[in-house]
């Protein structure tokens, strides 16, 4: 059987499976947090039950052992449903396998992998501290060795739904008498640890999504220290190229919410002086623009997750991933505002106007989380367009020798 009739099968079957298991989800739902993850929870354990979690990774690390072409099926095929993705199982399954795999023993992989893609346990990413965002390396959080342990001293912030993780990806100082970036080590942190504190913090959107984390004297097996002592640099910069590259979802582009037919949907909708927003032709062009750059990220993307899944890693081109649709979310969220104001109210429907709001609030921090724009540009500016690097007072000069 051919590569295509042997995809088509797969495709159907799929199709099939989905049509009997996600009927719940054809339509978007609102769930309560609690409530969400559970069922995030409880959909990978009934996709892993099937052979559709982790699609292509191996058996023995929780996956399906099958290839990354059926992965990419299923998760086109999954992306017409509406099911419950709680940040924390996108932070597992693609961001801590990648340090892990990238970084980590075999059993490491298996034991995690195994539990992550069986909908055991969630992750949040414990990166970002007080003084430590943008440069990341500047980080204060201690890791102190302790026999066949590590005793970790620090506060964390921005911890995205570290509040429902159960494990946690650390990056944490373990030698500062080395220049800042070769004195880090990366570990795995049990979230039900003693010493392990979780405060929430009030967003813009009045909700709390993310956390301050504070860490007093908490243990860490050196089992759990992924890499080797000092190259916890290396597994963020793994974390942080992937995280880069999911932003642009399988379920970006289409004809979702969000999308730009979406949005040209709601502007032929919206009345404006005898006609409707989509008669104006500074509507039209932007519309056009949009869509250019939606489908420009959706194939660009495609070729990133194709080098990414044959084992090249994501290049420093990535960082254009994010940067371009963080910028385009908020801009169309903007116009879905501005759509409001011609027609008075586009929606009679209070949570509709409110939802837009939320997303256009929401759509702000996608221009921070994962590295600022300015970051990103001077990331494209140096390892991509290989232009001059910034000054950096710092370089090679040992961390408990700077001045701050
Ligand atoms: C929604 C959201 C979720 C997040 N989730 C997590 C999470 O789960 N875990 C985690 O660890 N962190 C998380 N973060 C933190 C995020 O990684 C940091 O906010 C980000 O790296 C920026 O760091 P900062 O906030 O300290 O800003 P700063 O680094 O202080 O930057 C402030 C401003 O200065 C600019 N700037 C900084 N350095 C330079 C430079 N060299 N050149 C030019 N301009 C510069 C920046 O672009 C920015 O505009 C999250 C953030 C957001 C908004």
């Amino acid at each position: 059987m051919s590569d295509h009739a042997q995809d088509e099968d797969y495709r159907l079957e799929v199709r099939a499976w989905l049509a009997e298991n996600a009927a719940e989800y054809a339509e978007p739902r609102e769930f309560p947090e609690a409530e969400l993850v559970a069922r995030s929870k409880a959909w990978i354990r009934r996709k892993h039950e099937a052979g559709y979690s982790a699609i292509a990774e191996p058996v023995a690390a929780g996956g399906a052992g099958g290839t990354s072409r059926q992965a990419a099926i299923f998760e086109r095929e999954e992306a017409r449903y509406h099911t419950p993705t709680f940040t924390g199982v996108g932070i597992g399954f693609a961001m801590t396998m990648a340090a892990i795999k990238g970084h980590g023993t075999a059993q490491q992989y298996e034991h995690f992998g195994t539990l992550t893609h069986r909908g055991d346990i969630t992750w949040c990413q414990l990166f970002s501290e007080p003084a430590a965002g943008s440069d990341l390396a500047g980080l204060r959080t201690r890791a102190v060795k302790d026999g066949d342990n590590w005793v970790v001293n620090g506060q964390k912030v921005w911890s995205s739904w570290a509040h429902h993780a159960d494990w946690g990806i650390l990056i944490a100082r373990t030698d500062p008498t080395v220049a800042k970036h070769k004195g880090l080590t990366f570990f795995l942190v049990d979230m039900k640890s003693p010493g392990v504190e979780v405060r929430p913090i009030r967003q813009i959107t009045g909700k709390s999504d993310f956390n301050e984390t504070f860490l007093t004297d908490v243990v860490i097996p050196d089992a759990n220290r992924i890499g080797a002592e000092g190259e916890g640099w290396a597994c963020c910069m793994t974390v942080l190229a992937t995280e880069r590259g999911r932003t642009r979802s399988a379920r970006a582009g289409g004809d979702r919410s969000g999308s730009v037919r979406s949005l040209v949907r709601q502007a032929a909708a919206t009345p404006r002086q005898g006609g409707s927003a989509l008669d104006s032709r500074a509507v039209r062009a932007k519309l056009a623009r949009w869509y250019v750059r939606e489908q420009g990220l959706k194939n660009f993307g495609k070729r990133l997750d194709e080098q990414a899944r044959s084992g090249g890693g994501f290049p420093a081109t990535v960082a254009l991933v994010k940067l371009v649709s963080a910028t385009l979310l908020q801009e169309t969220h903007a116009f879905l505002m501005d759509l409001d104001e011609y027609a008075g109210a586009f929606s009679s429907d209070a949570a509709d106007r409110e939802e837009v709001f939320y997303q256009y609030l929401w759509s702000s921090a996608m221009r921070i989380a994962g590295g600022a724009d300015e970051v990103l540009r001077n990331q494209l500016a140096e390892r991509v367009l290989g232009m001059p690097g910034e000054m950096r007072a710092d370089k090679g000069v040992p961390f408990n020798e700077l001045p701050y």
